[in-house]
């Protein structure tokens, strides 16, 4: 391994499970509240019991109140009783798989998902291949079968070119947040 990406301890997914997270984050991002930046995102979560839980940006008047999708979805399944999570998508309106979490909410997330969940970007145009529930598309699946075979992330970025790099991208939470600050020092001797 060349990497930090923790590739032997990913743990397995199902990909029409993963599918179905994608799928409520567009229809979150369809409920975004952004009437000033009209940058509409939704993001979902998918806890380890299968429930999948969606945020969609909330913006406000006054614009320092206004909250990302991310953070819009952990607060709503904590208040849920979920603590464990499996994965989280974004997604946005762009037509590229660019848009991640931005680097408050990579710390939000990294309080609850452990530094091997996967965090999948999604171009909008995700859902012009394959919008049905009940069967992944095959896109999907060549890009978590890539993430699981542990590959780093130079690697999977390599792959770009393949059909599912205009679609999908996917990074571990490490890879979005490396040398991150977590609970876990606060717990260490001082
Ligand atoms: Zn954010």
């Amino acid at each position: 391994m060349t990497t930090t990406t923790q590739g032997s301890s990913r743990q397995p997914l199902e990909v029409i499970k993963v599918h179905e997270m994608i799928l409520e984050a567009f229809e979150s991002r369809d409920k975004a509240y952004a009437p000033y930046s009209n940058f509409h995102v939704g993001a979902a979560l998918l806890c380890a019991d299968g429930t999948i839980v969606g945020g969609c940006n909330v913006e406000n008047a006054s614009y320092g109140a206004g909250i990302c999708a991310e953070r819009t979805a952990i607060p709503k399944a904590i208040s849920m009783g979920h603590r464990s999570f499996l994965a989280c998508a974004v997604t946005s309106q762009l037509a590229e798989p660019s848009v991640s979490p931005c680097g408050i909410c990579r710390q939000v997330l990294r309080e609850f998902l452990p530094l091997n969940t996967p965090i999948f970007m999604l171009s909008s145009t995700y859902l012009d291949s394959h919008s049905a529930k009940g069967s992944a598309p095959k896109a999907l699946a060549e890009c978590l079968e890539d993430y699981m075979q542990g590959l780093s992330l130079r690697e999977r970025e390599a792959k770009v070119n393949k059909e599912y790099g205009r679609l999908i991208r996917v990074m571990s939470l490490e890879e979005l947040l490396p040398l991150s600050f977590g609970p876990e020092h606060l717990a260490m001797p001082r």
